[in-house]
C-alpha cells in the first residue's frame, strides 16, 4: 500500500537560507559536493552546490535537463530505488512515485546562473547558489 503524500510540509530547499553554507558536506560526488542538512535531510541528500537538487525531492521528469543551456546535468541511476518502488512508496516531494533515477548537476561548473532549471522544477528540488 502506498504511503500518504506529504501535505504542506515538504522540505523546500529553494526556501532554506541555510543552504548550502551551514550543511554538512557529506561526500564528493563526479566532481561535485554532496550535502545534508542533520535531522532533516532524507536518505539520498542534496547533490550540487551552485546547482543543488534534493535528491529525495526530484521526481526525475527530466526538465532541468531540457531546459539547461549548458548541458549541465546528466541522469544518475539509483538502483536501490527499485524495490520501494515497486512497493509504491512516494517521493518526498509528495507529488510522485520515486524514480529510479535523478538529475545530477554533474558539471555545476559550467552553471551559466540563468534559473531556467530552479524556476521550471515542478516540485523545487533545486537550489542555484551564485558565487
Ligand atoms: S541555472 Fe541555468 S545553466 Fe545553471 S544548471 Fe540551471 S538551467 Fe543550467
Amino acid at each position: 500500500m502506498a504511503e500518504a503524500p506529504a501535505t504542506g510540509n515538504v522540505r523546500k530547499l529553494i526556501d532554506d537560507p541555510t543552504f548550502p553554507t551551514q550543511w554538512t558536506v557529506v561526500e564528493e560526488h563526479l566532481g561535485h559536493k554532496v550535502l545534508r542538512k542533520e535531522g532533516e535531510s532524507k536518505e539520498l541528500n542534496v547533490h550540487g552546490y551552485a546547482v543543488g537538487v534534493d535528491f529525495d525531492i526530484c521526481i526525475a521528469d527530466g526538465i532541468c535537463i531540457t531546459v539547461c543551456p549548458t548541458n549541465v546535468f546528466d541522469r544518475m541511476d539509483i538502483p536501490s530505488e527499485q524495490a520501494r518502488m515497486d512497493n509504491g512508496t512516494l517521493n518526498d516531494s509528495g507529488k510522485a512515485l520515486l524514480a529510479i533515477w535523478k538529475a545530477d548537476p554533474a558539471r555545476e561548473q559550467d552553471c551559466i546562473f540563468c534559473r531556467a532549471c530552479e524556476i521550471q522544477c515542478p516540485v523545487q528540488a533545486i537550489k542555484i547558489t551564485e558565487p
